[in-house]
């Protein structure tokens, strides 16, 4: 049959359950509806409409909270290459020529992709990590250096220049949406943005369900471990630190069946080893929110 090229398929044996991110099913629909879905069309139709794939997406919330983890998500699920993921003050570090430098080696394979195969080049993402921190109101005394301005420019030329390009999905990540220059979040650039937010209980059931899945499945978690209670004393945890706490919980565990002096280290009945409840209880003396925590809260 003679149907139009895509810029992107949706790999057939992927499954939404299998990306491992809990609790933000509507953030996905969001993300997928707003960046992506015109992308499984064919270029033809999206002419006839008269519209532009969506070239830039700012994702702004807590550290931790599943940002990257969708994106790459995204990008599997749409046969993308691998995104490359570049970090915001590391840019900063390099004198300003080599910064601007190096965001304009981060499109040029896209740009050669393109040209090559046109329409049929595939999906491209980028991701700039703590992105704030070049992207600080331009001409603000923070930039301190003036390397945050020209990396700007150059992401702006860049992201302008796409016109052509619809191999490009640039998603930005901050923690701080206030601290972004406007000049980026306009339409044509970082146009959408979508807040992560930290999980509410219900997201945290979730989390906790795929940090802890393959013990459970395997049965090394004890059987008093009950998921909805942790997640019910775990309120402003982000999914990092509820696998902070998976993890902290494991190391309780391990550390029952570690003989200290002897030989063998380790003790017999390690066959039987499980996470128990009270090793979660001790991992919640261990492993605190940082964020979200208001000061009444914490008295
Ligand atoms: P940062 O702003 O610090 O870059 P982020 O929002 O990009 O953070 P990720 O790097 O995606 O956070 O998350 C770190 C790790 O925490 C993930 O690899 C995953 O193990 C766990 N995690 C975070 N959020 C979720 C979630 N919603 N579901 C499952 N696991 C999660």
């Amino acid at each position: 049959s003679n149907r139009a090229p895509t810029t992107a398929i949706i790999a057939p044996n992927f499954k939404f359950e299998d990306m491992g991110i809990g609790g933000l099913d509507n953030e996905f629909s969001t993300i997928f509806r707003r960046a992506f879905a015109s992308r499984v069309f064919p270029p033809g139709l999206i002419e006839k409409l008269g519209i532009t794939h969506t070239k830039g997406m700012m994702l702004y919330g807590p550290p931790g909270t599943g940002k990257t983890l969708m994106a790459r998500q995204i990008g599997k699920m749409l046969n993308a290459s691998e995104p490359k993921v570049v970090n915001g003050p590391e840019i900063l570090n390099k004198f300003v020529g080599q910064s601007e430098e190096n965001v304009r080696k981060l499109f040029a394979d896209a740009e050669k992709e393109q040209k090559e195969k046109g329409d049929e080049s595939g999906l491209h993402i980028i991701i700039f990590d703590e992105i704030d921190a070049i992207c600080k109101q331009r001409g603000s005394t923070n930039s301190g250096t003036g390397v945050g301005d020209s990396v700007v420019n150059q992401l702006l030329s860049k992201m302008d220049g796409v016109e052509q390009l619809n191999n490009i999905l640039v998603i930005g990540m901050t923690n701080r949406l206030d601290m972004i220059d406007e000049a980026l979040l306009r339409p044509g650039r970082f146009e959408i943005h979508i807040e992560i937010s930290l999980p509410d209980e219900e997201g945290r059931v979730q989390i906790l369900n795929i940090h802890t899945n393959k013990m459970r499945t395997n049965g090394v978690m004890a059987s008093d471990v009950n998921i909805e209670e942790l997640a019910s004393l775990t309120k402003n945890f982000s999914g990092a630190e509820l696998n902070g706490l998976v993890k902290s919980a494991t190391s309780f565990a391990f550390n029952r069946h570690i003989k200290v002096g002897t030989m063998a280290g380790i003790s017999d009945d390690i066959n039987s080893m499980k996470v128990s409840r009270e090793d979660f209880m001790h991992a919640l003396d261990e492993v605190h929110p940082a964020f979200g925590v208001s000061e009444e809260e914490l008295q």
